[in-house]
């Protein structure tokens, strides 16, 4: 059973919490055979992309790849880091923060 992403006021333009605007997130539960979805808007205009997921696999934008790829490609994006068995936050300013407090 996945986490869910936390609620979403789902402003239009909502620049808040992020300084940019912050993406709207809309979820649907999975009915029978189909999977549950998230369905993923630009803040600031009507793009949008739909993320379809089960425990054993996950499609985003229309492409299919098991859970594995998909961290294979979008931790680094995220600056997700693996130290041994952990996930670490390598985000530049976590690194410098970090840095810092040596
Ligand atoms: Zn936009």
């Amino acid at each position: 059973m996945k986490q869910e992403i936390r609620k979403r006021a789902n402003r239009f333009y909502d620049t808040s919490r992020f300084g940019q605007p912050q993406i709207r997130v809309y979820h649907r539960k999975a009915v029978k055979k189909k999977m549950a979805r998230y369905l993923l808007k630009c803040g600031c205009c009507e793009q949008r992309l739909e993320i379809w997921y089960a425990d054993d696999g996950l499609e985003i934008g229309g492409v299919n790849g098991t859970i594995d790829d998909w961290r294979e490609i979008l931790f680094p994006l995220l600056f997700v880091e693996r130290k041994g068995k952990n996930l670490i936050d390598g985000k530049p300013k976590a690194r410098a923060k970090k840095a810092a407090r040596r």
